[in-house]
């Protein structure tokens, strides 16, 4: 599923594991070969995450599994208190650590993004302390 940050209010477990989605990336891209789930689908994008993946995020060194043209990059979505309902973009690992820092539980959500296809896929979500 392209990763969207309404899902995390339904997700959000504050304080628990490391959470890795390598299985459901690679059982949604068969099932974008297979012709079950349609490419356009796979490629909706939230605009927000578009703008970052294409202005500021950092590359991942992987191309895009969809396109060969493009370079994924890496954005994380950060949620906790005080960041809204829509979460925070974080690019930078410095500002990942000035996060941590805070007060209160918060959960960073890793999504890859490629800026020329727009396929974006949550890659893992894990606590920050
Ligand atoms: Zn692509």
């Amino acid at each position: 599923m392209p990763f969207d940050p309404g899902i995390v209010d339904k997700n959000i477990l504050p304080g628990s594991g490391v959470v890795d989605y390598k299985l459901q990336r690679l059982h949604f891209l068969k099932s974008i070969e297979s012709g079950e789930i349609d490419r356009s689908e796979a490629c909706e994008i939230h605009p927000e995450l578009l703008r970052v993946a294409r202005s500021v995020a950092p590359p991942s060194g992987r191309t895009c599994p969809l396109c060969a043209d493009g370079k994924l990059r890496i954005v994380a979505y950060v949620f906790g208190p005080r960041l809204g309902g829509g979460g925070k973009c974080v690019v930078s690992d410095e500002e990942l650590q000035r996060l941590a820092k805070r007060s209160g539980d918060f959960v960073s959500y890793e999504v890859e993004v490629c800026p020329t296809c727009c396929w974006n896929h949550l890659i893992r979500r894990y606590p920050l302390d």
